[in-house]
């Protein structure tokens, strides 16, 4: 049976389903998750992210960890972690950069958390010197400074959506007509945790809501707090998100998000308001642009020393990655980041508070 056939199954015998529990299937199923089933990164793959893009963006954040690990006065154990690393090449670009810092690789504890068996073991397969421990959640983390990185993590979780009603809200819902999966609207309720968004709302917004990220968000900040660290997040999103921004992607195209469930990649824009408010009891910094952030942590210069020994087409594919992860009408600014440290400590670099 495919996920289509099961889901449709199921919505027959118990009704419609919420856009979080229809994400959470495609997404994860254990047989026909879209992340269970395919590496769907690379130019191969279904869509490309920054650290596959270019070396570059692996290596900056990298420093940017080990700075923050100085500031901090290089506490030794720390676990140095992930959330949601794909191919594992984040994490491989780190500690390639991050070798030339004295004590710091032997400190390292590598910690990921990965829901997906089959990208565990593609991330066992780069990563295997560096002993990975793989955790399903962040509830388990050891009791130690933490210094930890997600990029398009929290565009993966599953998020619902509320159309306003008056003073009420009535949920996107997956339903069926003719046996065909579609949105419907669920009945006009209240939704107490929305009323921060009656004030920049009118009748018929579609607002999203990911309650998912607030957990997460507040066991990291609760960790970095009490046993040090920083969180260094990248995820495409905006202060506040407005309107529909589920997307389906499948072979770099824009799909449909009902049509074949499993086979197409489904995310949402972060709402970075959201995740900043989580992030207490430790320090946030500022929501910044990620091509402002890798600017001033010196993406030109190590962009130009790459270009010392390229030439041809690798030397085009070098130029084109650079523009494409700094230019404000590429990934620059769609993109942004912002980072977590213990209330007192310094931020990290690139970041203000
Ligand atoms: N950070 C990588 C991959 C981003 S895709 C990169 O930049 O290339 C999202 C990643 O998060 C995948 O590894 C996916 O399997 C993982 N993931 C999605 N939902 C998750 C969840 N609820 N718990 C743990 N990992 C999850």
């Amino acid at each position: 049976m495919s996920l289509a056939e099961l889901l449709t199954a199921q919505i027959a015998a118990q009704g419609p389903m919420r856009l979080d529990a229809y994400m959470s299937a495609c997404l994860l199923h254990p047989e026909h998750g879209y992340y269970t089933t395919r590496q769907p990164f690379g130019t191969q793959g279904d869509f490309i992210t920054a650290p596959e893009i270019s070396q570059m963006f692996g290596e900056l954040v990298g420093l940017a960890l080990a700075q923050s690990w100085l500031d901090q006065g290089a506490p030794a154990p720390f676990t140095l972690a992930e959330l949601g690393p794909g191919r594992g090449t984040l994490m491989a670009d780190i500690l390639r950069a991050c070798a030339r810092v004295p004590d710091f690789i032997e400190a390292a504890q590598l910690i990921l958390v990965e829901a997906s068996p089959a990208l565990r073991d593609v991330q066992r397969e780069t990563l295997a010197p560096h002993s990975p421990l793989w955790l399903d959640d962040l509830s388990a983390l050891p009791a130690q400074p933490t210094f930890i990185v997600a990029n398009e993590f929290f565009d993966a979780l599953p998020i619902r959506q509320f159309v306003r009603d008056g003073h009420l809200w009535r949920e996107r819902q997956v339903g069926l007509e003719d046996g065909a999966l579609v949105f419907g609207l669920g009945p006009a309720q209240p939704q107490p945790a929305l009323a921060h968004r009656l004030e920049d709302t009118n009748d018929g917004d579609l607002i999203e809501d990911c309650a998912a990220a607030t957990p997460i968000l507040g066991t990291l900040a609760a960790q970095i707090e009490a046993q040090g660290g920083a969180a260094l997040i990248f995820d495409y999103g905006d202060w506040r998100t407005l309107g529909d921004t589920l997307q389906a992607v499948r072979k770099h195209h824009p799909s449909d998000p009902l049509t074949a469930p499993g086979q197409a990649d489904l995310t949402a824009h972060v709402d970075f308001e959201a995740l900043i408010n989580a992030s207490a009891p430790a320090k946030p910094s500022r929501v910044t642009p990620q091509g402002i952030f890798l600017e001033r942590l010196g993406i030109t210069a190590r962009a130009q020393a790459l270009a010392k020994s390229l030439t041809g087409a690798a030397l085009d594919t070098h130029i084109a990655a650079h523009r494409r992860l700094t230019h404000p009408q590429e990934m620059g600014n769609l993109f942004k980041t912002f980072g977590i440290v213990p209330t007192g400590a310094a931020m990290l670099p690139g970041l203000e508070t």
